[in-house]
């Protein structure tokens, strides 16, 4: 199939946003925002380094790819309203293939009434998916890391680790396992981004915000840094799934802290906003757990501790890291 035709099985039929001025069809989309903040974000998939075909359906990959960029724009504390996306294809996929990876961007564009308002399609070796999202905030209610003040509550909300459970699962067990542990599979190929519920809370003033894209290890350390505060959180309350308990300690704890992908929000309030910000989690259908605390100024060795068997021990960044040689 040739680029052309390519773009045209793609095109949609009609835009959703009244912000879309343009979309598809020129050498760049227009939209007008007049009233409020724009909020621009990209992310890249590459296959093999993101995800692989052995354990990831193509509709999962362009889920995944989407989700992940809303839930960036959702802790900004914006709503989405439109993307675009730039494909490197390999000669060996499949029109059918590529169809799927659309239709699985567009199961969740549609929740979240978002258009498709251009790209960009290449050959080459290795299937790349990049996605840019637009999405707009009330410039009063942008939520930034660097806002957490002394004495606020540190929150998460869902669970953590059924991300980095799910693709354990896929990579190491038998049927019978992945019927078991259906839960978490779903959980790391559709995970879903906290955007109703962000959206919400927009009578609180301040929330200092972060998506737990790589594991709380990291994100607790970048609000931290952001915010020149030292966080203190208490390891048995971070929230995980029942069925997590069934797998050792140590894959529990690794999971919980630096699994990474469940898309959850972290973040910090002050206490006097905790039980609007629990409203707001009810009214959203949002589970919400307080996990620690926001203590003094910070210095460089002493940023995110974690009370864990009776000890308090530095929590430093983990997880996976580019370009590191
Ligand atoms: P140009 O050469 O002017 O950059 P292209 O021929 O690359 O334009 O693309 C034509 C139109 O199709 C543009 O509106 C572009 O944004 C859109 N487009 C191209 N590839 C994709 C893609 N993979 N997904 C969505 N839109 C795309
Ligand atoms: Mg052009």
């Amino acid at each position: 199939m040739e680029e052309f035709d390519f773009i045209k099985s793609i095109q949609p039929k009609y835009y959703q946003q009244p912000t879309t001025i343009k979309g598809i069809g020129d050498d760049a989309a227009i939209l007008r925002h007049t009233n409020e903040d724009i909020i621009t974000t990209v992310d890249t998939m590459v296959e093999d380094v993101h995800f692989s075909t052995s354990t990831t359906e193509p509709f999962h990959i362009g889920y995944r790819a989407l989700a992940a960029n809303i839930s960036d724009i959702a802790a900004m504390g914006g709503k989405p309203t439109s993307y675009l996306v730039s494909i490197v294809i390999p000669k060996n996929w499949s029109q059918e293939s590529l169809q799927q990876i659309y239709n699985g961007m567009n199961q969740l564009a549609k929740r979240y009434r978002m258009d498709l308002i251009g790209g960009d399609t290449v050959s080459g070796k290795q299937l790349s998916l990049s996605i840019t999202v637009i999405g707009t905030v009330n410039s009063k209610k942008v939520r930034y890391r660097s806002s957490a003040l002394e004495d606020d509550i540190v929150f998460v909300t869902g669970s953590l680790g059924d991300s980095a459970c799910g693709l354990h699962i896929l990579l190491n067990s038998g049927e019978s396992a992945r019927d078991k542990y259906q839960y978490f599979i779903d959980r790391h190929r559709m995970p879903e981004p906290r955007v109703n519920f962000i959206n919400e809370c927009t009578t609180i003033d301040r929330i200092t915000l972060n998506d737990v894209s790589d594991g709380i290890a990291n994100e607790l350390n970048e609000i931290a840094e952001a915010s020149h505060k030292t966080i203190v959180i208490d390891y048995d309350k971070v929230p995980s799934h029942p069925l997590l308990k069934n797998f050792s300690e140590e894959l529990q704890y690794d999971w919980k802290l630096s699994g990474g992908e469940d898309f959850e929000l972290l973040g910090t309030v002050s206490s006097h906003n905790w039980e609007q910000l629990k409203t707001s989690a009810v009214k959203t259908g949002t589970p919400i757990t307080k996990i620690g605390m926001v203590k003094g100024q910070a210095n460089q060795n002493s940023l995110v501790w974690l009370l864990h068997n009776d000890q308090l021990k530095r929590l430093k960044k983990s997880g996976y890291t580019h370009l590191r040689r």
